[in-house]
């Protein structure tokens, strides 16, 4: 007897077939003890959201709201209510949303702690949910500086302290350093560090409007340097928006070669970028298609949920791929379905997870019940998890919510 077995069980590749479950692991088959009859629905691996600022999730409102909406104003803000946090806090509040996002399907998050100023409180919460909800989600932890390393007196060697205490990535943020020769230091900075004590890297990058905030080639080379292919992530990288063709393009060829990943966090950046323009306004997204068409590995972050930067949000992958599937122009058939991919296998290539992570005998059993039958269908309706499967479980579940017009259902798809 085995565990479970899902039957009418439809991939990506649009083949539909039976997944058998034992022991918390894909198996080819055997006599279940439960069965699920999905009909005909998408089963995917989980959604992974490559990029959440967990630490400051759920803290919209304190001290005060954030009403210009842009950056500066809420690292104000944030910078006047960090000194006061408690690393239980911290713990509660990213528990929860690591909660929220388990239940819609994400198993996998890369999460960003931040470690500038004297207060560990964010790191250590972090920590903490890492290790402590393993079972339910696996976290990765990034030190990120937010208010650089070089603009106030200790901050360098804090980020170094933040290394000891076990994350799992050294983040930087060279935009933000005081002048572009500090910036340029930061990212050399990062990766010694990182080679130093063998981590990988996640810095955000060029997340301003600046088409002169070059950073990210710098990042090209210093991976190329090191021979650290697939260990490193550039972050937001909105500059790339503002870019002009030639370096575009030229700087794409670097990324690909280097072997760089791209995280875009379509809900901050939709709201902060370009807000200071005059009409024309530019979108200031990176230059997703562009570089999936490069073969850059692409994937998307939630960023920021109820926080001084964004007082909304929810923690579903799936609603920031439909957003970023506007802003990116990405609304062909296929690139509606790699934007999936681009919530699920591809930010399992950005944090390095595919020993563990897809559908295959032998593998992990994690997936996603869509109640949809296919990528189109998931993002047009944000579709529903049915069921999330987590090491061969069913951890979470959801019921469709029914619609009722005049008595008659009412279900929004074509047949
Ligand atoms: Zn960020």
């Amino acid at each position: 007897m085995i565990d479970l077995t899902l039957t009418n069980a439809r991939l990506m590749d649009g083949s539909v077939v039976e997944l058998h479950v034992d022991g918390g692991r894909f198996v080819s088959g055997g006599e279940p003890r439960r069965t699920i009859d999905v009909e005909g629905r998408l089963v995917t691996p989980p959604l992974v959201d490559c990029h959440l600022h967990l630490d400051a999730s759920l803290t919209v409102g304190r001290p005060r709201f954030n009403e210009s909406g842009t950056l500066i104003e809420g690292i104000h803000v944030w910078g006047e209510l960090k000194p006061s946090l408690t690393e239980q806090d911290v713990f509660d509040r990213a528990a929860e949303i690591v909660r929220w996002s388990a239940a819609q399907g994400t198993l996998f998050i890369r999460a960003h702690a931040d470690v500038s100023g004297e207060n560990e409180a964010m790191v250590r919460g972090l920590l903490r949910v890492r290790d402590e909800l393993a079972e339910l989600c696996t976290i990765q932890v990034t030190a990120f500086p937010q208010d650089g390393i070089y603009a106030r007196e200790g901050d360098e060697e804090r980020l170094e302290n933040a290394i000891r205490l076990g994350v799992d990535c050294v983040g930087g943020i060279p935009h933000y350093e005081p002048t572009s020769e500090l910036g340029l230091k930061e990212v050399h900075r990062v990766f010694e560090l990182a080679k130093q004590h063998h981590r990988r890297i996640d810095v955000h990058c060029d997340e301003t409007d600046d088409p002169a905030s070059r950073f990210l080639e710098v990042m090209a080379d210093d991976t190329v340097k090191h021979g650290l292919a697939g260990r490193v992530t550039a972050s937001h990288c909105t500059a790339m928006g503002s870019y002009e063709p030639y370096y575009s393009s030229k700087l794409r060829g670097f990324l690909k070669r280097a072997g760089i990943n791209v995280v875009v966090n379509p809900y901050a950046n939709s709201l902060i970028q370009g807000r200071l323009d005059p009409y024309p306004k530019r979108r200031g997204f990176a230059q997703l298609k562009e570089l999936l068409a490069e073969g850059v590995n692409v994937s998307l972050g939630n960023d920021v949920i109820m926080d001084p930067w964004y007082s909304l949000g929810k923690a579903d992958l799936v609603d920031a791929a439909h957003l970023a599937l506007h802003f990116t122009y990405m609304s062909g058939r296929e690139e509606i379905a790699e934007m999936l991919r681009c919530a699920t296998e591809r930010g399992a290539r950005t944090l390095a997870l595919e020993d563990e992570y897809g559908i295959e005998e032998g593998k992990p059993a994690d997936c996603v019940v869509f109640d949809a039958p296919d990528a189109l269908e998931v993002i047009r309706l944000r579709a529903t998890r049915r069921w999330v499967i987590r090491r061969g479980r069913v951890i979470a579940e959801t019921t469709p919510a029914e619609t009722r017009l005049d008595g008659r259902r009412v279900t929004f798809t074509s047949n």
